[in-house]
């Protein structure tokens, strides 16, 4: 038994626990961070940060693949699928996992590898690896234990890996794959895959794919995936998985009748839910269902001394969530105390192309009773996305019809990630569609699509041909 006295402990060293024990930590307080398994989360070791450098991996090799279409020299020493992208992809977290622990220790924050178990308000213990208990006292603790994988009632279920454990990502890309599931983790594996030349298919339970976005939008993105060879089979349920002679067979049904895919892998994306790292949240007397553990909007739980960020306390579940709930959470115990806001939550999509959205959609706003106006401009007449090369896709902005103010955006192309930054920087402050399209954007650059899209809210786009007039 050791005790050491601290300000607060945090259990989960991912996006949520380590930015709320930095925070902390700037804040004044003496913090403690307990991490079973690696700095960094999910996040880090198996989810963003992999997933983005497998992207680029993705991205690149599409790219030496269509030289030519640039004016340079076709290269003939590619050969078939890439061998290393995984390894690439790990060591990318690799790097960054390192980087947390040294911004850890430069803030003062202490971490200790093991599983925590609070014993009571104000009481944790930790056993590491060796079985050895360790307790610790505390005036605070901040739970952040992330989330895990949903695991459907599949027949051979055995046979599937679920992205978003590491177990995805080790040994070679496999010739061909089925992923269940076409949320945002399944899409971006498709399209990475598919761009890595595996052949791939993705089953999904409902009759479309990315309900965040508007189905305008979700049309041109469907064609855009199909097109760059990910086979999409909607309104479609995956009943058995068994081995086969040529590879693993998945039993597929759907309106049409059962169908057989031949595989040799199947990855699982059916969803993730809150975990709760084995706390005993029951005899603590913290309220939780299957959504998460319940807080109110200051994060804290239903004992007083305990709050909780991130993952475990339910949707969104997205990094840049969790952060802004750990720097809220912190600010609250040792600083201004706040509301967490959940307004403006932009969500992107790593796929080819990508897909970026944030606020209302047309239909969102239709559906809360708001008039809307919407602006569009496609990245054909962008001349950035020209040189590029990447001219599929446009930004499409939503606007409230009496003020003008931006109210969402959605964009699909090259650098949607980046450039729904301006759109969420617009609605947050409420900027109308007038004060960005009077904002000179530098040309020639992407985000000029999105003072174009202002402009046509506003009837005006410059570079949009008129219609025909008779
Ligand atoms: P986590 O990152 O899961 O961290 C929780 C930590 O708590 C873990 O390290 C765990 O080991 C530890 N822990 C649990 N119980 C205990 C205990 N009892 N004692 C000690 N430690 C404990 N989000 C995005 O915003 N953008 C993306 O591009 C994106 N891509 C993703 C791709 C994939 C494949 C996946 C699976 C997820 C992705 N996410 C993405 C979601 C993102 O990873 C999560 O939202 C984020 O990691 C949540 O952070 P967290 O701190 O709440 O939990």
């Amino acid at each position: 038994m050791r005790s050491l006295n601290c300000d607060l402990i945090i259990i989960g060293g991912g996006p949520g626990g380590y930015v709320a024990a930095i925070r902390a930590s700037q804040l004044g307080a003496r913090v403690l961070v307990i991490e079973k398994d690696q700095l960094g989360g999910t996040c880090l070791n198996r989810g963003c940060i992999p997933t983005k450098a497998l992207h680029r991996s993705a991205e690149v090799f599409g790219l030496l693949k269509e030289v030519e279409t640039f004016g340079l020299a076709r290269l003939d020493c590619l050969g078939g699928r890439p061998p290393g992208v995984f390894e690439h992809a790990l060591s990318v977290a690799e790097r960054l996992r390192r980087g947390i622990g040294t911004l850890l220790k430069s803030h003062g924050v202490d971490v200790i590898h093991g599983t925590a178990q609070i014993e009571a308000a104000g009481r944790v213990r930790v056993t590491n690896s060796d079985g050895r208990d360790s307790e610790f006292e505390t005036a605070q603790i901040i739970i952040a234990t992330g989330s895990e994988p949903i695991f459907p009632p599949i027949r051979g279920l055995e046979h599937a890996a679920a992205l978003g454990t590491s177990l995805e990502l080790k040994g070679q890309l496999p010739e061909s794959a089925v992923i269940i599931g076409g949320g945002i983790i399944g899409l971006e594996y498709a399209s990475i895959f598919a761009a890595l030349e595996v052949e791939v298919s993705v089953v999904e339970l409902l009759p479309s794919v990315l309900p965040m976005f508007d189905q305008d939008v979700v049309r041109r993105f469907t064609l855009a995936l199909k097109k760059r060879g990910v086979r999409l089979l909607t309104e479609a349920r995956v009943t058995e998985i068994a081995p086969g002679d040529g590879g693993l067979e998945v039993t597929v049904v759907t309106a049409e009748g059962d169908q057989t895919l031949v595989t040799e892998r199947v990855y699982l994306a059916t969803g993730r839910r809150p975990f709760f790292g084995g706390l005993d949240l029951d005899r603590l007397g913290i309220q939780y269902d299957r959504r998460g553990i319940m807080v109110n909007e200051y994060l804290e739980t239903s004992v007083s001394g305990i709050l909780a960020v991130g993952d475990c306390i339910g949707e969104p579940l997205l990094a840049h969530v969790a952060s802004m709930e750990g720097i809220v959470a912190a600010e609250n115990l040792f600083g201004r105390k706040r509301p967490i806001d959940y307004r403006v939550v932009p969500n992107c999509v790593f796929t080819f192309p990508e897909l970026a959205s944030v606020g209302h959609t047309e239909a969102s706003a239709a559906e809360a009773g708001i008039g809307v106006c919407t602006g569009r401009f496609n990245f054909a007449a962008n001349g950035k996305a020209m040189a590029l090369g990447e001219t599929d896709g446009l930004v499409k902005l939503v606007a409230e019809a009496a003020s003008g103010r931006i109210i969402g955006g959605q964009v699909m192309g090259p650098h949607a990630s980046d450039l729904i930054a301006e759109i969420a920087l617009a609605v947050n402050h409420g900027l109308t569609a007038e004060q960005i399209a009077g904002t000179i954007h530098a040309h020639p650059t992407l985000p000029e699509a999105v003072a174009e899209a202002a402009e046509d809210i506003l009837g005006h786009a410059i570079h949009q041909t008129r219609p025909t007039r008779r």
